[in-house]
């Protein structure tokens, strides 16, 4: 089994160009994982920008409400979920996509409006997932350097070309944080060709709590050709479930549910999710632990000299003065995992995830004991 000296074949040489060039995505490093290689239990882990405070009760109600159907295949066009989705974004249900996580939107974007000759253009230091999802079907990564961290859009401007098909933007971005308002993003729909798609990724959006922060949802009226993503996996609290969803013009929700696998999202996925919505206290709860968090955490940093990217979502990039993968491992021995970007082209700075009070002030006092050691 599994035995390729008996084979003539390079499997990795027989898969698609695109395939071949791909740098599988790194994850946050599990708390499992270092328990068990450090024989210690109370790991924080700030890597992955999950929210710290396990999820809403009312999902959990409703995940165990759902449990006595799990023989049956979940409702495929997730009608309930959009019903609510729709409603509370007040679009129409036909303008949805649900995905298994925001994840599988960009992939179903990526394979409905993207191929081999055609264009995607993102920018330096944005979402991993971007070039993951170019580079899968085979088209090619147009990649525009970035401004002060965060997105150039004249430079993404002049990056179209005919065969552009494609251009995602984070905002706020991951891993920088860096945010475009909406006089920026206005700015930029109106220059961009009709014909092509814009992907806008709001996976942080809940965190954003100024009025000049601009709401994709509310742009779609002008803008047909504009795809806003958004997901259950942060402020929502679900990122073990898998749910994100895109809401679109209509045509195009068509296209990416002609692309989505059949029952895409799970039972016990739509179910949470649902319920989630229904415990908007939950949210206020996510966003103001964040809000504490970030200045607990951007405190510290100013206090002991670190210089940090001022960040809109539920982590921030800091500045370790030297290899960010030497602080990261030396975090580590402590039981604290944080996230190296080196993959991102940042390999100086490690971004951390906010947490709760007490696994932020541990994150301090680990960062702190580094800085005189
Ligand atoms: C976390 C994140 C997502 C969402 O991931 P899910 O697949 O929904 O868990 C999407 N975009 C960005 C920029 C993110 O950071």
């Amino acid at each position: 089994m599994g035995d390729l000296t008996r084979s003539s074949c390079d499997f990795v040489s027989l898969a698609t160009q695109g395939a071949r060039g791909l740098h599988p995505y790194q994850p946050g490093k599990p708390s499992d994982e270092l328990e068990r290689e450090l024989g210690i239990s109370n790991i924080v882990k700030l890597a992955s920008n999950e929210n710290p405070l396990g999820p809403s009760p009312i999902a959990l109600e409703e995940i165990r409400n759902e449990l006595s159907q799990l023989t049956r295949y979940p409702d495929g066009n997730g009608f309930k979920l959009k019903e609510a989705l729709a409603s509370r974004l007040k679009v129409q249900s036909s303008q949805l996509t649900l995905g298994n996580g925001s994840n599988d939107i960009l992939d179903l974007i990526a394979r409905a409006y993207a191929e081999l000759g055609r264009e995607v253009v993102f920018s330096q230091y944005a979402f991993a997932v971007y070039p993951i999802a170019t580079q899968a079907v085979n088209a090619t990564a147009v990649v525009t350097p970035a401004l002060n961290w965060g997105h150039d859009l004249s430079a993404m401007l002049s990056a179209i070309t005919d065969r552009t098909s494609l251009i995602f933007i984070a905002n706020p971005n991951n891993p920088t944080g860096t945010v475009l308002s909406k006089a920026e993003v206005v700015e930029f729909l109106s220059q961009v060709p009709e014909s092509v798609i814009v992907v806008l990724d709001e996976a942080y959006i809940e965190y954003s709590t100024d009025p000049d922060f601009p709401n994709g949802v509310s742009l779609l009226s002008d803008f047909p050709n504009l795809i806003v993503t958004r997901t259950f996996s942060k402020a929502w609290g679900l990122a073990s479930l898998r749910v994100g969803y895109a809401i679109s013009n209509e045509e195009i929700a068509d296209v990416l549910n002609r692309v989505r696998h059949p029952f895409n999202v799970n039972s016990l996925a739509l179910a949470a999710a649902l319920g989630s919505l229904r415990d908007e206290d939950y949210l206020k709860k996510s966003i103001t632990t964040n809000e504490h968090g970030m200045k607990q955490l951007t405190d510290a940093f100013d206090r002991l000299d670190y210089e940090y990217i001022p960040s809109k979502g539920n982590f921030v990039c800091f500045d370790t003065k030297g290899s960010g993968m030497e602080v990261y491992e030396a975090m580590l021995q402590q039981g604290v995992i944080v996230r190296p970007v080196a993959n991102y082209g940042m390999p100086n700075h490690l971004r951390v995830s906010i947490g709760l009070p007490e696994e932020n002030a541990r994150f301090i006092e680990v960062l702190e004991s580094l800085s005189h050691g």
